[in-house]
């Protein structure tokens, strides 16, 4: 099993990643914001519920976010690993999966902490809101949500760093680049 967390801001390139990761090492991916607006777009109990957090730029409250991710942890049942994408977000979520992961008898092998400058960001969300139309890419919202970042979610490098099993990485240039920075840390887990 490898079992992988790609880390970072809003924007920071983590869902670019995490597809050619897939691909390449053949991990299952699990992006709690894609199942989060696909909840919302089929009108579920769960969709309803977070809507008005996402719409805020503020975090779905932990407790409904640990019960998903359990339930969709299960019914994968991964092979290879898998890539966890936009979660955990909090502290508390990190504490929830590591706890996940023990009763399944595996842990987080590497948390992948892709690094980009605030203004980068900025105008790679105001671009992809322009292209995609997803709701929470405006200025205002965008703000807010780099705010949560910082705050609430930034910290769990610190929880992984004691772990041994943080990575920067350096998230600006060409894709490739990135991904081949990438590849050199999960060289060394081999
Ligand atoms: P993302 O697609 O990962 O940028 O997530 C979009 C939005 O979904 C976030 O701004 C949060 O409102 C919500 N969200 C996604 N993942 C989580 C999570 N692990 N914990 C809390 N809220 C989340």
């Amino acid at each position: 099993m490898l079992n992988l967390v790609i880390f970072g801001a809003p924007g920071s390139g983590k869902g670019t990643q995490s597809e050619i990761l897939i691909e390449q090492y053949g991990l299952d991916h699990i992006s709690t914001g894609d199942i989060l607006r696909g909840e919302i777009k089929a009108g579920s109990e769960l969709g309803k519920a977070a809507k008005g957090y996402i719409d805020a730029g503020q975090l779905v409250p932990d407790g409904l976010i640990i019960d998903m991710i359990e339930k969709v942890l299960g019914e994968r049942k991964p092979k290879k690993g898998i890539i966890l994408d936009g979660f955990p977000r909090t502290v508390a979520q990190a504490e929830a999966l590591d706890a996940l992961f023990a009763k399944l008898g595996t842990r987080v092998h590497a948390v992948l902490d892709l690094q980009v400058e605030e203004a980068e960001l900025i105008d790679r969300l105001l671009k992809r809101g322009q292209e995609s139309g997803r709701s929470d890419d405006n200025l205002e919202t965008i703000q807010k949500r780099l705010g949560v970042y910082h705050a609430q979610t930034a910290p769990i490098a610190a929880h992984y760093a004691q772990q041994g099993v943080h990575h920067a990485i350096q998230g600006s240039g060409a894709i490739s680049d990135i991904t081949a920075r990438i590849a050199r840390v999960l060289d060394t887990l081999a």
